[in-house]
């Protein structure tokens, strides 16, 4: 891969949805970039700022409970929401976690009733449950492969239980964990470089797979054919493992 090639990276809302850890997202993209030789830069974007996201490679949106998620909802569908699809319809690499995720669909309907719209950028919807879903998960996707290993691993914390629209794919099946919703087996969502999933973590450190598929997906949007070359991944690995050991054992231990 040429040497020196720009990413821009957008990091919305860091103030208000950040949770579990998810800013390591955007260390481990802002990171690997740069060992793999690349020139990221990177600028926050919160309320009330209008951008267009089509001059950016990735952008990221974290996860926040039901009061930030309403902060957030005016400016989300309002402000940023056309641009945001019109991005993500360019093919721009978009993550969301959590309640990032939950509005980038139609709607999140709250525990005591209340509907917070999101963009309508997925054909998903959520409802609150009864229970909060809690825990350490484990996926299968087919977005990622290290040997014969499709394996991509998280936390989950969220009451919200999204479904998706019959044409919409999920970025994975749950091996261990709830999932969208601890009903249909499904994990996240995937629309053309759109992924919306529960798992924070953070989730990129620990599954640097899936962090290079979305670096990668970014390269060949702007620059055309992007091959990044492997890094020693020694320490993420380990990582990876031990939130699937941590995955395998009995809840409270
Ligand atoms: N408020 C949402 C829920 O509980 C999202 C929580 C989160 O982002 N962790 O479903």
């Amino acid at each position: 891969m040429a040497g020196g090639l720009a990413v821009r990276i957008a990091h919305l809302y860091p103030d208000l949805m950040n949770l579990y850890g998810d800013r390591g997202n955007v260390i481990a993209i802002y990171r690997r970039c740069q060992w793999h030789g690349l020139a990221p830069e990177l600028l926050r974007i919160t309320l009330d700022e209008k951008v267009d996201f089509r001059d950016f490679d990735i952008l990221f949106v974290g996860g926040g409970q039901d009061k930030e998620q309403k902060q957030i909802c005016m400016d989300f569908t309002k402000v940023k929401g056309a641009a945001l699809s019109d991005a993500v319809e360019d093919g721009v690499v978009l993550l969301a976690i959590c309640g990032g995720y939950q509005l980038l669909g139609k709607y999140y309907r709250t525990g005591t009733g209340e509907e917070i719209p999101g963009i309508g950028l997925l054909d998903a919807w959520t409802e609150a449950g009864r229970k909060r879903l809690i825990g350490n998960v484990v996926i299968s996707s087919d977005l990622v492969r290290v040997g014969s290993d499709h394996t991509v691993v998280g936390f989950e914390n969220h009451s919200g239980k999204t479904f998706l629209g019959k044409g919409l794919r999920p970025l994975g099946r749950v091996l261990l964990g709830f999932g969208n919703n601890g009903e249909d087996g499904m994990e996240g969502a995937v629309y053309r470089n759109c992924i919306g999933t529960y798992l924070h973590g953070s989730l990129l450190p620990k599954n640097p797979a899936l962090t290079d598929y979305l670096i990668g997906a970014s390269l060949r949007r702007r620059y055309g054919e992007a091959q990044l070359k492997p890094l020693d991944d020694t320490i993420e690995s380990i990582a990876h493992e031990a939130a699937i050991h941590r995955a395998r054992q009995p809840v409270g231990r």
